[in-house]
């Protein structure tokens, strides 16, 4: 299981993503930050929120 932490971007939010592979998390993780957060997920950002990813 992996898990993202909103928070861990840099957010000020509660919401914690998991799924079992990491495009399960990133499919998951991007329509929060782009609908709940008005963040444009590009190629880089994409990248450092993979970084933020743990297994847990
Ligand atoms: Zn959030």
């Amino acid at each position: 299981m992996k898990e993202l932490k909103c928070r861990d971007a840099g957010f000020d939010c509660d919401a914690v993503v998991r799924g079992d592979t990491m495009d399960e998390v990133m499919a998951q993780a991007r329509p929060h930050a782009e609908e709940v957060h008005g963040l444009e997920v590009t190629p880089e950002r994409a990248a450092q929120i993979r970084g933020l990813v743990r297994d847990v």
